[in-house]
């Protein structure tokens, strides 16, 4: 598959090329089509891999032919992608390529995370929020606070999904994932990235993930 192949539409295609990408990486190459085709996935992916864009263009892509709600003031926004990453670091890199490839669509990324105050990110979120990256911790209390609402999520990405469990997250991602409002596993397509796949990974991987989803190494 080449970025041509891919089926992105032209804004897509023009933020791919003015980012300087050519040609796609082994896991752009083999995930965007997976996920694109709508099914889950668990794919084993060091960072450097190009695993973020793998996930974001068929998510940008699929929530740009499907429509997404208008990005207005309302007291609970409800994105249509839901992106958790272990780090303030890591999630600000996904969500600055959101924001890269969104750039002149109607999609609008969010980001939120902990050890910061929330008074902004509130803000922002309130704006209009398609796809919300953030921390797991943040998430759950923006979730809590009532900002953000779950019953639209289609994507559910966990990236980095060892890390997350190396730095205790896992009751966080459990709580996310069973929150009040969150699409069963059959009703949203959930991505799963993680550079090892060490035996509670693959039990999270059979819990998040539907019982056919697809393993990419
Ligand atoms: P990631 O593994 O997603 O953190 O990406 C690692 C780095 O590779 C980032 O700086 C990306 O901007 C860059 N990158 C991702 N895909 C491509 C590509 N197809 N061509 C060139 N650079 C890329």
């Amino acid at each position: 598959m080449t970025f041509d192949e891919a089926a992105l539409c032209e804004s897509l295609r023009n933020n791919i090329s003015k980012s300087g990408y050519v040609k796609p990486t082994p896991v752009q190459k083999h995930g965007i089509p997976i996920i694109s085709a709508g099914r889950d996935l668990m794919a084993c992916a060091q960072t450097g891999s190009g695993k973020t864009a793998a996930f974001l263009l068929p998510i940008l892509q699929q929530l740009m032919v499907g429509g997404v709600a208008a990005s207005c003031f309302s007291e609970t926004q409800e994105p249509e992608a839901i992106i958790v990453a272990p780090t303030r670091e890591l999630i600000n890199q996904i969500y600055l390529e959101a924001r890269k490839f969104a750039h002149g669509t109607c999609v609008r990324p969010v980001v939120v995370y902990g050890g910061v105050s929330t008074g902004y990110q509130i803000r922002e979120i309130l704006r209009g929020c398609n796809v919300l990256c953030g921390t797991p911790g943040r998430l759950l209390d923006m979730i809590g606070r009532g900002k953000v609402g779950l019953s639209k999520v289609r994507y559910l990405v966990l990236d980095e999904a060892d890390r997350m469990l190396d730095m205790g997250f896992e009751p966080d991602m459990r709580r996310l994932v069973g929150s009040p409002g969150m699409p069963s596993k059959e009703n949203r397509q959930t991505l799963m990235f993680s550079a090892t796949y060490p035996e509670d990974i693959q039990r999270m991987a059979a819990d998040f993930l539907k019982a056919d989803y697809l393993f990419l190494a």
